[in-house]
């Protein structure tokens, strides 16, 4: 019997899954059981539109439709938990398994506080997470430091540090931290990111600590809750998931990468707030006067969940149609969203005029979370 606190390694039996999935498919099995066994109503999870920079949502309510959307995106920089809040009345008469990375499964907890999302009604599956990249700057930087035409390319990873390629012809990695100096890679708020392993969802899987002969074939289960256990004898059960303990070695590996990971997300925290240093209001007045209120900010952002609408209306300093706003407008928007900001990166992303939207709201979140309780996306979360 599985319980919380156990370290596997897992794989699938599934024939169709084990081809298109990431490191042996333990995720899409899992879900493909939940699906059949009525565990859930329906699966919501990330898959590949027309190429691998282009990542989709997509709710799977048929079991056969899972080993399609096996495989990770590491350019799937999109979050699904406001989606459910908006299109599926937060989980309130449905159960819905989604795949979450370390932000998506912060976003449920901050959505779930401000009672916006059912989370009994919730099972996340989560993956660690080193970070991703966007899908425009991945192009240009497969073009620039690969020489390989984007187009051209058909598998992408991140692995033992590198982000290597495969297309037609054959396959290079380059080195993330050479990739970073010369101002690619990872998103710059992933960087900050120290929410490595989520273990606020019911299981945390990810390729960190597998090793022998089962490196590249299995994925490193870490259950997190009695739901992550449940699901997870049941496939066992099913049959269409193997598992073995985790090797002892893997474990202790698995550790000191996090660890690594952790120190390096601080690292990149100092060096991106020393940078705002005393000014940081100076500076958030200063770009932000770039500001065309095209209100993509509020409307991709996880956590919030005002109508752009209510924004648009009148108020004592910030008129309709004004551009660039009056600065309350932004100063408003971090009242209203910093304290449960989870860095995901999307106000900053999908900003039209390039404003560093998230690093000013995580510059704040952070402050501001050195005093409050309950901490962010969970209390056991470690800022
Ligand atoms: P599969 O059965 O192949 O299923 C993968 C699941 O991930 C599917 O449900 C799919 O929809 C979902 N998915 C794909 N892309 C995304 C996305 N962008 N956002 C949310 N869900 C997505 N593991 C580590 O140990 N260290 C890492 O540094 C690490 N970084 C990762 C970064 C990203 C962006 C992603 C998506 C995953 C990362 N992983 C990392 C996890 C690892 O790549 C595998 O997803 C995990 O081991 C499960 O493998 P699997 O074969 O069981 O999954
Ligand atoms: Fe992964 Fe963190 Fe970036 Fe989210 S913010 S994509 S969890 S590194
Ligand atoms: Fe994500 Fe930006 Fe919202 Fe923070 S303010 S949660 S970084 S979209």
């Amino acid at each position: 019997m599985a319980k919380k606190g156990d370290m596997l390694y897992a794989w699938t039996n599934d024939a169709d899954i084990k081809k298109k999935a990431e490191l042996g498919g333990a995720v899409t099995a899992l879900w493909k059981f939940a699906l059949e066994s009525k565990a859930v109503d329906a699966v919501l999870v990330i898959t590949k539109g027309t190429d691998l920079y282009d990542a989709q949502p997509v709710l799977i309510k048929d079991p056969k439709d899972l080993a399609k959307t096996a495989g990770s995106l590491h350019c799937g920089t999109l979050l699904l938990p406001k989606l459910i809040k908006k299109y599926f009345d937060g989980a309130r008469d449905m159960k819905i398994g989604v795949t979450v990375k370390g932000c998506d499964a912060m976003a449920f907890y901050e959505l779930a506080k401000r009672k916006q999302i059912n989370l009994d009604n919730i099972v996340m599956i989560g993956v660690n997470c080193g970070g991703s990249v966007s899908a425009v700057p991945a192009r240009k930087m497969i073009l620039d430091k690969f020489e390989v035409d984007p187009d051209k390319v058909h598998k992408e990873e991140i692995d033992k540090g590198q982000f290597i390629i495969e297309y037609e012809g054959g396959h290079k990695g380059i080195s993330i931290d050479t990739l970073e100096e010369a101002g690619y890679g990872r998103r710059s708020n992933c960087r900050r990111c120290k929410m490595k392993v989520p273990r606020q969802a019911d299981l945390a899987c990810g390729n960190w600590g597998v090793i022998g002969e089962k490196a590249g074939k299995a994925t490193f289960v870490e259950v997190c809750s009695d739901k992550g256990a449940k699901l997870v004898d049941g496939a066992i059960k099913s049959g269409i998931l193997a598992t073995e303990p985790a090797n002892p070695k893997g474990l202790e590996i698995r550790g000191k990468v996090e660890g690594a990971m952790l120190k390096l997300g601080e690292k990149w925290r100092k060096k991106d707030f020393a940078a705002l240093g005393s000014h940081m209001w100076e500076t958030i007045g200063k770009e932000t006067s770039r500001c065309i209120r095209c209100y993509s900010c509020i409307e991709n952002c996880p956590v919030c969940f005002t109508a752009a609408e209510e924004l648009k209306k009148n108020s004592l300093m910030v008129k309709p149609g004004e551009v660039p706003p009056n600065p309350m407008f932004h100063l408003r928007r971090f009242a209203h969203i910093s304290d449960s900001c989870i860095n995901c990166g999307q106000c900053e992303e999908l900003c039209a005029m390039d404003i560093p939207l998230a690093l000013f709201s995580h510059a704040i979140r952070v402050e501001g979370d050195a005093t409050f309780e309950p901490k962010l996306g969970k209390a056991a979360y470690t800022n």
